[in-house]
């Protein structure tokens, strides 16, 4: 039964690019273990939520696992704080769970609605890598069902080898079950938070990495159309946990509570001219003027997921999509190549809504971990076509001259050469996928357009 599946068109968050896929759904790990070793499609990629952007968790033509029935929580010790939980439990679920009783991710990317799993495969990285890191650092350890149905522990004891090629593996290593989880005991939901406009991109970064010593949390909004001396003027956001006696009254009698906003919904796909540079520009300067300099306290939904308070955002890009684009360069060429980038953005005339900046600490021992110490930009742009493709792929040049990296939950147009030279531990990567998933059970539409599938 579990072994049937339904072949449907599946994407990304970005929803390029679309492919048909034969999506399986098992609703227990045997039936997944079974999928694993018998189902007849030539091999399977891993689903959590699909917010990826681009390829990671598609696999034209093949199998496709969704994960999201898989979603059991198996233990959670107040004591320690230590979570146990099935990789198809969301970070939003946990939060619900787990923020009334006073704990709380202490790493979390700017959207909640991802799975363990999905966090997992791609190490994700919040607002303060700077000074915590990715998600492994919190990662104890987790059960990995590989390609040739072993079920194998993995941590920095156990399995270390395969436990540092998956997370960020992007799923090519096999199909995480379970992880423990170390979470972090919060006064409260809230964060005090220091809005500061930046009137240029020196400004932006000599504040942002100013942050490092004073903020856990820190992230600017570019607004990526203005140019000449305005390149790069920013909205910074810098913010600490909020103690109890930080908040105003009416919020300490429950200081856990989850402040969800409303949350409207784009009910349809957007037309194109709703994008017009235009309109983009109109959209990045009202967000630079109505962000005024200040300090408030603003509870964890605002700070850490304000794309999440609008459901389907992604139709606002269309039918046909949108590319997101994420890189990080070393702290010694970043300010060269942000100009660089932004210079080439402005001149395609193609704004971008989201452009966000970070500053990102040392990188971790995760082979294709993306973070390393520096400065991380992303952007994201309308799907129109060629003129598009071309801009990404001359940010990537910018990208690969500075010495920087590519993120590959955000990515769908790499190359496999780009690819190498951005990431030196690529070839070991490639020796462990291939100790324990020789026959390759475990690919993707990703890793093909990637190179990381060899011939047998
Ligand atoms: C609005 C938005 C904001 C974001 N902000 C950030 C950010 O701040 N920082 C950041 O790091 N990322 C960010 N991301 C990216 C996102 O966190 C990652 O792409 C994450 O991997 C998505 O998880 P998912 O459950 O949706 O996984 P999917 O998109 O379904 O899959 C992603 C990868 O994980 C693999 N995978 C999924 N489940 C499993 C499993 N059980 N076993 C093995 N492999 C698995 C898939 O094969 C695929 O390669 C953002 C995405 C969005 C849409």
């Amino acid at each position: 039964m579990s072994l049937r599946s339904a072949r449907q068109p599946l994407s990304g968050w970005g929803r390029y690019p679309v492919y048909e896929c034969d999506v399986y759904r098992p609703e227990r790990l045997d039936q997944l273990s079974e999928i694993v070793a018998s189902a007849p499609s030539t091999n399977l990629i891993s689903r959590g939520q699909g917010r990826s952007y681009g390829d990671a968790s598609l696999n034209q033509d093949r199998g496709v696992v969704l994960h999201d029935r898989l979603d059991r929580f198996l233990d959670f010790d107040p004591a320690t704080g230590i979570l146990h939980c099935e990789a198809a439990v969301t970070l939003a679920e946990i939060i619900d769970s787990l923020l009334p009783r006073g704990f709380f991710l202490p790493i979390t990317p700017g959207t909640k609605r991802i799975s363990v799993g999905g966090a997992i495969a791609a190490d994700v990285h919040g607002k303060n890598h700077h000074r915590d890191g990715t998600i492994s650092n919190q990662l104890l350890d987790f059960r990995l069902l590989t390609g040739q149905g072993e079920v194998l522990r993995c941590s920095r004891e156990e399995n270390v080898d395969l436990f540092w090629a998956s997370t960020g593996g992007m799923g090519l290593t096999g199909a995480i079950l379970d992880a423990r989880l170390q979470l972090r005991a919060v006064e409260t939901a809230y964060v005090e938070n220091t809005t500061e406009r930046c009137r240029d991109l020196d400004t932006a970064l000599s504040r942002i990495l100013e942050s490092d010593r004073d903020y856990e949390y820190a992230v600017a909004w570019i607004d990526c159309l203005a140019r000449g001396r305005s390149l790069g003027r920013s909205v910074l956001l810098r913010a600490n946990a909020a103690p109890l006696e930080a908040l105003p009254a009416a919020a300490r009698n429950d200081p856990h509570a989850i402040r969800a906003p409303w949350r409207p919904s784009v009910p349809i796909d957007l037309p194109s001219f709703a994008l017009s540079s235009f309109n983009m520009k109109l959209f990045n300067s009202a967000f630079y003027a109505a962000n005024r300099d200040g300090r408030r306290i603003t509870s964890y939904e605002q700070y850490f997921y304000p794309l999440d308070a609008v459901g389907h955002w992604n139709r606002i890009y269309g039918k046909k999509g949108c590319l997101q684009f994420q890189a990080v360069l070393p702290l010694s060429s970043s300010r060269e190549g942000l100009v660089e980038m932004l210079e080439r953005t402005v001149d395609a005339r193609r704004a971008s809504f989201l452009a966000v900046l970070k500053s990102t600490g040392p990188a971790c021992d995760g082979l294709l971990s993306f973070p390393l110490e520096g400065t991380s930009l992303a952007l994201d742009f309308p799907n129109t076509g060629p003129d598009v493709l071309a801009l990404v792929e001359d940010l990537h040049e910018i990208v690969l001259r500075h010495g920087g990296r590519v993120y590959l939950a955000k990515d769908s147009c790499l190359r496999p050469d780009q690819l190498r030279a951005m990431y030196p531990e690529l070839g070991r990567f490639q020796e462990i996928r291939a100790k324990y998933d020789p026959q390759q059970r475990f690919s993707s539409s990703m890793a093909r357009r990637l190179g990381l599938e060899v011939a047998p």
